[in-house]
Order: structure tokens, then C-alpha cells, then sequence
């Protein structure tokens, strides 16, 4: 097995305190360097404020001491911290919970409940929850990433618990034989990257499919890969080519084209979802699906390389309470 940067254990030996944690934060996001002022911009005008004791912790406005690292801006006269703007802002939790738990999400295929995070770290359940999501906030893609080209791979998938296990006032008052409310959800993989893009759609006809390949889609200099399903004919006729497998003959690659990319994709995110999560609202499957593309896209990196990269992009990512609940 190959060296790995962090473990469990390597990062727990390293944050002794929570100065610590600052400085390793600092360090990945910063590479040593002082940082741009994220107030107002300005570079090379930041310096580390070491508190006048000479100790690693300094006093606070109610009294206690704080081992946070205060920066401060020569340009604006602003003071800030390596969580100043991102996931981490204004967080009751300590960083070097925060960086455990992310660790664990880095290194964990099918990713960690909120639960299991509240009990291991002794944190409630809700601020496990809401952890959960300010780091699937950095896990969102970057909005500038272009459209994927090349030998794209769609299929699409329902997700959710059998209507008959419901209680009946959240049952589907129009289910009935062939009728399901379960949720579709369309994935596009790009056959050479891996890279994974989801989406949860409204039904899987031709027109609402046809109408995601083209947002995420070159679709002039791409070619398709799908099941046999007639709603992909239309879509695939505007593209380069179109091959075709026959699920239903069990049939999964074809001349070398197949669906089994996405379905192991697929089997991924049930298992996330029906072992891990047990029940995913409709309202949070996006954000779920965030997680599970960029844990899919990223899957031929180790748990240290992810673990990197979800660090450098928790900035201008904040995410506060009211429009997680709001409905
Ligand atoms: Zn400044």
C-alpha cells in the first residue's frame, strides 16, 4: 500500500491543539505563504499577529482564551483567520474536529452519516448534519468547469425507499401497479476522466433527458453511450454516434461501449443511500448528489489527494443555517 500523507491517526498526532490545527489548515491552504487579504483583497500586505504573551492562545472579548491564529491586513487594517470566507466561518466546532471529519469523508466510499459523525466526535447530531453539508458545499463543482466532451456514458436510476414501507399520508396517492414515486435520477459519466455529473430529473422522458445531455454536453463533438431506451434516440442521432446496449438481454457492454460505468455508479449511490443515509429527503438528494459525483470523479485519487482538494476549494463557499432548513 502506498504511503499515505494523512491517516487518522497522522492527523490526530499532529493536532495536539487547536493552534495546531490552525497552522496545518493555514499550511494546506496557503502553502506557508501569507495569504491575500480575503476582506479586501490586497497581496503581500498580511502578517501573523502572535499574541503579546508570547503563548499560542490569546484572550477574548468574554474573558476565555482562544487558540486561533489572528491575521491582519496592513492595507485594510482588518484582522482574520485561515476560516475567514469559507465552509469553516463562524463554526462552534473545533478545527481539528473539522479536519478529522473531513478526512473521513475524503477516505470513506460510501460516504459517512451524520449520526455516525455525532457519535464519534461527541457533537450533536445536528451540527454533524450541518458539517456535513458546508463540506459538500466545497464539493460542489466549480461553476466556470466547461461542458464534458468526449465518450459520454448516461443512464438513469430511481432512488428511494418502496412506497408499500411508507406511512400511507406519504404514500404517492397515485400509486398503484407500474406506478412508483420514486425519485429518477439521470447520470452522465465522461468515459476517459470519470468525471461524473447527476442530476435528479422529473421524469425520464425523452425531452426532459435530451434537454440535460445538452447542458452538460458538447454535444457536436461527443459520442453517446446508452441503453436501448427510445428516449435517448433523439439526443443521440444530434451526436457524433450513438451506441446502444440492451439492459434488458443483461446486456451491459456492446463493442466496447457499455452502461456499466454508470451502473457502477449507481451501485454506489444506493448503497450510500439505502446503508449509510438510509432515507434522503427529495429536497437534500442534490446536495447528496454533489457528494457522490465528486467522490465518484475523484475516485482514482487516494484519501490524502482528496483530502487536498477538498481544502482548496472550501473559499467563498459559506454556507449558513437559514437556507439549509429553509423550504
Ligand atoms: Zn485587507
Amino acid at each position: 500500500m502506498a504511503k499515505q500523507e494523512f491517516s487518522v491517526v497522522k492527523i490526530a498526532e499532529r493536532l495536539q491543539t487547536e493552534a495546531d490545527a490552525y497552522l496545518m489548515l493555514e499550511e494546506l491552504r496557503w502553502s506557508g505563504q501569507p495569504p491575500a487579504c480575503p476582506k479586501c483583497g490586497e497581496v503581500g500586505k498580511t502578517y501573523y499577529m502572535a499574541p503579546r504573551d508570547g503563548t499560542r492562545s490569546r484572550s477574548t472579548r468574554t474573558g476565555s482564551r482562544s487558540q486561533r491564529r489572528v491575521w491582519k491586513c496592513r492595507g485594510c487594517r482588518r484582522q482574520f483567520s485561515v476560516l475567514t470566507d469559507t465552509i469553516f466561518h463562524g463554526t462552534k466546532i473545533s478545527l481539528r474536529t473539522w479536519l478529522l471529519v473531513i478526512f473521513e469523508v475524503c477516505a470513506s466510499k460510501n460516504s459517512v452519516s451524520a449520526w455516525e459523525i455525532s457519535r464519534k466526535y461527541s457533537i450533536t447530531n445536528e451540527s454533524a448534519w450541518h458539517m456535513l453539508h458546508r463540506i459538500r458545499e466545497a464539493m460542489k463543482r466549480d461553476p466556470l468547469a466547461g461542458l464534458l466532451r468526449g465518450t459520454i456514458v448516461a443512464d438513469e436510476t430511481w432512488v428511494g425507499g418502496k412506497p408499500k414501507n411508507r406511512h400511507a399520508n406519504k404514500r404517492n396517492p397515485a400509486s398503484g401497479p407500474g406506478v412508483t414515486d420514486k425519485q429518477p435520477v439521470m447520470t452522465l459519466v465522461d468515459y476517459e476522466t470519470r468525471t461524473v455529473r447527476s442530476r435528479a430529473v422529473a421524469d425520464v422522458t425523452a425531452s426532459t433527458l435530451s434537454a440535460v445531455i445538452a447542458d452538460e454536453v458538447e454535444i457536436g463533438r461527443s459520442q453517446l453511450w446508452s441503453d436501448g431506451s427510445p428516449a435517448y434516440r433523439t439526443v443521440g442521432g444530434q451526436m457524433n454516434s450513438h451506441h446502444t446496449v440492451d439492459h434488458s438481454a443483461g446486456q451491459y457492454v456492446r463493442n466496447g461501449a457499455g452502461t456499466n460505468l454508470a451502473e457502477g455508479y449507481f451501485s454506489q449511490l444506493k448503497r450510500s443511500i439505502d446503508g449509510t443515509h438510509h432515507h434522503v429527503s427529495r429536497e437534500h438528494l442534490d446536495r447528496y448528489l454533489v457528494q457522490f459525483d465528486w467522490l465518484y470523479s475523484n475516485c482514482r485519487a487516494t484519501d490524502s489527494q482528496r483530502m487536498r482538494l477538498l481544502l482548496s476549494s472550501v473559499e467563498g463557499r459559506r454556507l449558513t443555517y437559514k437556507p439549509l432548513t429553509a423550504r
